[in-house]
């Protein structure tokens, strides 16, 4: 079971001091450092999260700023897909309405780049609404906790596990504590349980800690990245951040040896807008 008190009282004692968890942040602030935050350590994404809310403190001041600047302070957080989608996202609130970032659940959902979890994480610690949000951790959590094994997945229900466990006050400071309990104390593969605030009560560990499934231990695999398309895209992001005018092919041609991973990977970046080409034939930032 999870006592909702230990998980407040632990997360006021050891929180990370994150730029947006301090007072003061905009839900615009908070709405960029999720999406920022998704599948990037938050370690990396701290730095560009304040050189992007000190450039652009609100969503119109985004919706202004031009495409090529935007990726080049996207840096290297990865999947800069997702800043183009703050940019959109930026430009349809100012479309829609004053530029503010809504409250509701589902008017979040509508808005481009944003998802299940981001909507709910932003209604919760921008609004300090009481509506569940679950990630991984959340979910390693839970599954440990209460249910004493591991979770295969997202599960159907595990919404409404945790709405079951909200309180009536402190809501997002208690869904804030949960996240943060499995990133630091119950993490996948090894939590310190002998400093975990539930370990009175946790069903695992009562059971004994019983050793991870091979199915577990085979999500636990972190992808590999060395040799992937992604990296091969990210090589040539850099090219075109870093250049103050467009580039040649040939200055594409030295950052991968393979021709066909890099058209395939040079296709993909002008396909998803990441990517421009000149009259020329001369490769830039949108
Ligand atoms: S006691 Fe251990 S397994 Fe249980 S929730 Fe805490 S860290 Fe996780």
């Amino acid at each position: 079971m999870i006592d909702t008190a230990k998980v407040i009282a632990w997360y006021r004692a050891n929180a990370r001091d994150l730029p947006w968890r301090r007072p003061g942040t905009t839900p615009w602030g908070v709405l960029l450092s999720e999406v920022m935050s998704h599948q990037t350590p938050v370690a990396r994404v701290a730095p560009i999260w304040e050189e992007w809310i000190a450039r652009w403190p609100t969503p119109a001041d985004l919706a202004a700023a031009p495409t090529d600047d935007v990726l080049r302070a996207w840096g290297t957080l990865g999947y800069p897909r997702r800043a183009l989608r703050l940019k959109e996202c930026a430009q349809t609130l100012v479309d829609a309405s004053d530029g503010s970032v809504p409250r509701s659940v589902p008017a979040l959902l509508a808005l481009p780049g944003i998802g299940d979890y981001t909507a709910r994480a932003v209604a919760a610690f921008a609004y300090g609404q009481a509506v569940p949000v679950v990630d991984t951790n959340v979910r390693r959590v839970y599954a440990r906790a209460v249910l004493g094994r591991p979770v295969a997945r997202p599960q159907k229900a595990e919404l409404e596990w945790v709405a079951e466990l909200l309180p009536a006050d402190d809501a997002a400071v208690f869904s804030a504590g949960l996240m943060e309990l499995g990133a630091l104390v119950c993490t996948a593969s090894s939590p310190t349980c002998s400093s975990c605030p539930l370990r009175d009560d946790c069903a695992w560990l009562a059971a004994g800690s019983p050793a991870p499934t091979a199915d577990e231990l085979a999500r636990r695999k972190v992808q590999k990245f060395a040799g992937t398309d992604r990296q091969v895209r990210g090589k040539i992001m850099k090219v075109l951040r870093e250049a103050t005018e467009p580039v040649p092919q040939s200055a594409i041609d030295i950052v991968w040896p393979d021709d066909a991973q890099r058209s395939r990977a040079l296709y993909s970046l002008l396909e998803d807008g990441l990517a421009a080409q000149d009259a020329d034939g001369r490769f830039r930032l949108p």
